[in-house]
């Protein structure tokens, strides 16, 4: 097979081949790792919002212990306004003894329903306490991790901004080596990128095409060597240049 190229064309086109492949190799890892942040983003927020809903959770729990020991206050307040009302009716003029101990008997029974009432407050005192312990220590953590997610977003955003700006250099320098690249060259180098998306021209090493590990025959190394056609593996088709090849810049 005969090139319409010199000896010296021929390597820079093979140079240029390299550069357009690094180019779109690191094309290809930005955008891999471009892609992986929104679930990199959904689960730093996801870890802040699991902890801000058992946080709001216990705050509501500890909200309504409050509303129940101020029921219980206003249930105290009613019995001894009761009891207030039931004494009174002992300074009446005239009183039955019968009378006298049915409002003893009510009495004596508001002050044991107070009694309970104040139990109940009592229990839901030393409730509130230990929650609150436990509040203060949750409000704290979840502060801490609203900080964590915040700087691990902005990592994030950084990061973002940091491989768009990569890639937008890659993309800006990518038509400088393409653009110079035969057509022929450029079409099998982009049918042979679908099948090696990061190796579709590779070195020889040791006699070896680096691409698929194979030994190649002494045709193929004799073709590298005298850099006058272009190459193929024999075993998966890669682009083969030699160990030295792009060391140089390529023609532009
Ligand atoms: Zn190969």
């Amino acid at each position: 097979m005969a090139e319409p190229w010199t000896k010296e064309e021929l390597a820079g086109h093979l140079a240029n081949l390299i550069e357009l492949q690094r180019i779109d190799s690191e094309l290809h890892t930005a955008d891999k790792r471009l892609a992986k942040i929104p679930d990199k983003e959904r689960a730093a927020r996801a870890g802040l919002d699991a902890e801000e809903a058992r946080l709001a959770a216990m705050e509501e729990r500890s909200a309504e212990e409050e509303r129940l020991r101020r029921e219980c206050e206003s249930e105290i307040r009613q019995c001894e306004e009761m009891i207030r009302e039931q004494e009174s009716q002992l300074y009446r003029a005239k009183i039955t003894q019968r009378e006298y101990d049915i409002i003893g008997e009510r009495v004596k029974a508001l002050r044991i329903q107070i009694g309970e009432i104040e139990d109940r407050e009592l229990a839901l005192l030393d409730q509130a306490e230990h929650h609150s312990e436990e509040l203060k220590g949750l409000r704290s953590s979840v502060d801490n991790l609203r900080r964590e997610t915040a700087d691990e977003l902005k990592r994030l955003a950084d990061w973002r901004r940091e491989l768009e700006s990569t890639m937008e250099v890659l993309r800006r320098d990518r038509p400088r080596f393409a653009d110079a690249l035969p057509l022929t060259i450029l079409d099998r180098y982009r049918t042979l990128l679908q099948r090696h998306p990061d190796s579709a021209v590779v070195r020889v090493i040791d006699s070896q095409c680096s691409g698929c590990r194979m030994l190649l025959v002494s045709q193929t190394l004799l073709s590298i060597n005298l850099g006058e056609h272009l190459t193929f593996c024999e075993h998966c088709g890669r682009f083969l240049v030699s160990e030295s090849t792009g060391a140089g810049s390529g023609q532009g």
